[in-house]
């Protein structure tokens, strides 16, 4: 694909995102010679800067690029800023004109993209404003949307945004971000499925026991109290980047690569998880947490209510365990635990395939074939682990696991992007495979609801764990008669 001439407007440009990911990304694009040959990047917000500032703020003296002094001055020429004023809600027309004139200037050919990096609130009536000023026209020039994450709260809230920004943008303009998507390891799980002819033969009910996914951080809420209060584990990364990994395991194949069949195959995938509605299942199913007050090495870290921002009595959880099945011909009955939680002993995110014990063992004395196992390691460390039974040398036939090791490390020099610089690239060049389609996202919140509504009511009890350990003791019940959960820290 080709990168046409184009205007980037980041709204939010004051912000954190914005300094710590988005430029930087775009310096490394720059870097890298994925940039075309006209482009420039406008900063909005309410906040005054000149356009000196802003360089000086998110390149010349920014701890999150590397590189000589000159270089980044040369790419700071391409980055320019214009203030809103006191609101999101005026100023279009000073705002338009600008554009207009820096289109004029570095001949970006009227095709633009806004990247909406702002609180969520701010989504629509951006989108509405730029309408009102004509920025959605695509008559000369193509106009994109980017639109960062949280889309909704609840399955309502992501339906009108959805319906509020079709209102201003036809679909094929708006690129959801899930930066997950964005990362190598997520995408190499549609090549070692459907680029193998190893895996995929087995890559079903007859073979798979069941599918373990955990998204580990050590951290607890840090400074980000206010927003997770509010949010919590599971809307904050199951609704969104965990459902995604798993519509990629459980999808069928795609016709081809192209955007529209795997989003189609994605969504396909999405709609087959079985709701949870009654009580008694999710009661059984879905577990939630919070950490509590606890020493590591020795020095005492908050409990979650203790957390700045974060109210005292929160019911939020920081621990989210869910048992899931998948209605459909090749999942039939194959559990999927998924857990995502804070303040765990390790940062990690991993996939594992629990492969079926041999139908007929033959060597008694090892029951290491229930072993057999497909890890996916998505960070850190990515790469992929394909765990197996070996035979120990000498008499006998003792049966110990032995490890293919896969580090994508061992490519050597090649850069491997991050995730927002690989997302800005595909939006840039209008591929949206990696963005999450508007009937997906709504598909993640119509699983995910019960869940959350259950969880409100009051039902399902908080369950306390210390700070460094996997999570209340209680989750091991649901993995119980399948195994118990893997340590992702062993190997
Ligand atoms: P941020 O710093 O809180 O906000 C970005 C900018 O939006 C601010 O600089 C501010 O600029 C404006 N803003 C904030 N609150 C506002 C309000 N109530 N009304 C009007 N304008 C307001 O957010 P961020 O961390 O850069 O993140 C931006 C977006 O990315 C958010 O949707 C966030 O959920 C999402 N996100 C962020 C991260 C991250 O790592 N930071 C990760 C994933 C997703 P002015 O005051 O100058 O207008």
């Amino acid at each position: 694909r080709t990168t046409e001439n184009q205007l980037l407007v980041i709204f939010g440009a004051s912000g954190d995102l914005t300094a710590r990911k988005l430029v930087p990304a775009l310096y490394k694009l720059y870097q890298e010679k994925h940039l075309p040959e006209h482009f420039a990047v406008l900063g909005v917000a309410r906040s005054f800067m000149t356009d000196e500032q802003f360089r000086k703020r998110v390149a010349l003296e920014s701890k999150h690029i590397k590189d000589s002094d000159e270089f980044i001055a040369q790419f700071s020429e391409k980055l320019f800023y214009q203030d809103l004023g006191d609101s999101y809600d005026v100023s279009y027309m000073e705002l338009n004109e600008r554009l207009q004139d820096l289109n004029t200037a570095y001949q970006t050919d009227n095709n633009f993209i806004f990247y909406l990096s702002t609180p969520p609130s701010l989504f629509e009536p951006i989108a509405k404003n730029l309408t009102a000023q004509g920025l959605n026209d695509e008559r000369e020039g193509w106009k994109r949307l980017i639109i960062e994450k949280p889309f909704g709260y609840s399955l309502d809230t992501a339906q009108s945004l959805n319906n509020d920004l079709h209102r201003y943008f036809k679909e094929k303009q708006i690129y959801r971000i899930d930066h997950y998507l964005g990362k190598e390891t997520v995408q190499n799980i549609l090549v070692t499925r459907f680029a193998n002819s190893i895996f995929e033969p087995l890559w079903n009910r007859s073979y798979i026991h069941h599918v373990e996914i955990t998204n580990a951080e050590s951290d607890g809420v840090e400074s980000r109290g206010g927003y997770y209060d509010k949010s919590g584990a599971l809307r904050d990364m199951f609704q969104s980047h965990l459902l995604q990994l798993v519509a990629l395991i459980v999808m069928e194949p795609p016709l081809s690569a192209d955007p529209e069949e795997i989003r189609n195959e994605k969504l396909k995938a999405l709609k087959s998880l079985r709701l949870m509605t009654d009580p008694e299942v999710l009661e059984q199913n879905t577990i939630r947490g919070q950490y509590l007050a606890s020493e590591i090495d020795g020095e005492r870290v908050n409990g979650y209510r203790e957390e700045e921002d974060v109210d005292p009595d929160s019911t939020t959880e920081t621990y989210a365990a869910v048992k899931f099945y998948v209605d459909n011909w090749r999942w039939a009955d194959v559990p999927f635990y998924v857990r995502t939680a804070k303040r765990m002993p390790t940062k990690v995110t991993e996939v594992v395939i629990h492969f079926k014990s041999p139908h007929h063992q033959i060597f008694k004395n090892s029951n290491i074939n229930k072993d057999n196992k497909l890890v996916i390691r998505i960070q850190p460390d990515e790469g992929i682990l394909v765990k197996f039974g070996v035979k120990v040398p000498g008499q006998g036939f003792k049966v110990e696991r032995g490890n293919l090791d896969f580090y994508y490390s061992s490519l050597g020099d090649t850069h491997i992007m991050e995730a927002y610089e690989r997302l800005l690239l595909d939006a840039m060049q209008g591929d949206a495979t990696l963005y999450a389609r508007a009937d997906e996202v709504e598909a993640a919140w119509r699983f995910t609801d019960p869940i959350l509504e259950y969880w409100k009511e009051g039902n399902a009890r908080i369950y306390g764990y210390s700070a460094g350990v996997w999570g209340p003791e209680h989750a091991d019940e649901l993995i119980e008669g399948k195994g118990q959960w893997r340590n992702p820290g062993a190997h």
